[in-house]
């Protein structure tokens, strides 16, 4: 099989033409939006983020949308482990259930970094369906179950910085995953949905967002975000102890924890959250 990308450690194989084809119209939708994006779809690739990463260290930064059928190392945060099924559709998929994997690498130059992958939920709940809701800071959720997941990274480049915005959704039913928490699926909403519909339903919004995003921050999402917090008045566990209960995001996209010490904006990446009974002991009632 060619490769598409010389140089790179694990550059991905190029899939057939008629996969390629499938994701026409979403080639079609980003060159409205944006004439200078590239489409790739790839066969299997490590991980997309890992991918178009590597291509922006080697200083490859033409915008690209990078979808893979399948992920051998997908990422999540802290270096957790993002699981996806062998395929984009079911019939491909060994019963894993087929999910939609893809990155998104522009140059990008927001005056401020905080709240893009809130802004970036934001959309793509917006654009795939209103029952889906947004656990602080990058989960989308159905039902207090997740459905997808999303992973920002940003490179250094000469003057500016490279955004690598990567999606991870699971799109049909998934069998025994081995989580410690059930997963959802797309397809519970949007029976039959494949992965160049979802993707087609998300590309347009998603590239405007993000352009919004660079000019303008966090602070036209928020309205959006909070329609959607999941988290929105749950007693939560931060990772270092903290108690306190979730009180929505602040302009730049930070949580708002209400604590026995007051009102405390969390923004640090370390925090995990853990919806789960505290301590009412201490923290006022508003
Ligand atoms: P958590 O959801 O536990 O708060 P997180 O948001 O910090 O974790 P992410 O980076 O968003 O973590 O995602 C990684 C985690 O998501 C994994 O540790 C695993 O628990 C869970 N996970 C991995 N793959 C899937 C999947 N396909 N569907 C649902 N959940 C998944």
């Amino acid at each position: 099989m060619s490769r598409h990308h010389a140089g790179a450690q694990a550059a991905p194989a190029l899939t057939d033409p008629r996969m390629a084809a499938d994701f026409q119209p979403v080639a079609q939708a980003l060159a409205q939006h944006w004439p200078d994006v590239k489409l790739e779809v790839c066969d299997s690739v490590d991980s997309t983020n890992s991918e178009l990463m590597r291509r922006a260290r080697a200083g490859q930064v033409q915008p690209t949308l990078l979808v893979a059928r399948q992920q051998t190392a997908g990422r999540g945060r802290l270096g957790r482990q993002w699981l996806s099924g062998s395929g984009l559709t079911d019939d491909d998929a060994d019963g894993e259930g087929a999910s939609l994997t893809f990155s998104l690498g522009l140059p990008l130059a927001p005056a401020s970094w905080s709240g893009l992958s809130l802004a970036v939920g934001v959309s793509i709940a917006a654009s795939l369906h209103p029952e889906l809701r947004l656990k602080w800071p990058n989960d989308l959720w159905l039902h207090e179950r997740k459905l997808g997941g999303i992973l920002i990274e940003t490179a250094a480049l000469d003057g500016g910085r490279q955004a690598i915005v990567g999606v991870g959704i699971n799109l049909g039913a998934r069998g025994d995953t081995g989580l410690a928490r059930a997963p959802a699926w797309l397809e519970e909403l949007l029976p039959g949905i494949d992965a160049p519909q979802a993707l087609l339903r998300m590309t347009g919004p998603l590239v405007l967002a993000i352009r919004d995003f660079e000019l303008r921050g966090f602070a036209p999402f928020r309205p959006g975000f909070s329609q959607r917090d999941a988290l929105m008045g749950a007693p939560l566990t931060l990772s270092d102890g903290t108690c306190g209960i979730a009180q929505g995001v602040n302009t730049e996209g930070a949580l708002l924890l209400r604590t026995a010490d007051g009102l405390q904006a969390i923004t640090s990446s370390e925090v995990s959250l853990r919806p789960g009974p505290v301590p009412q002991a201490g923290i006022p009632a508003s």
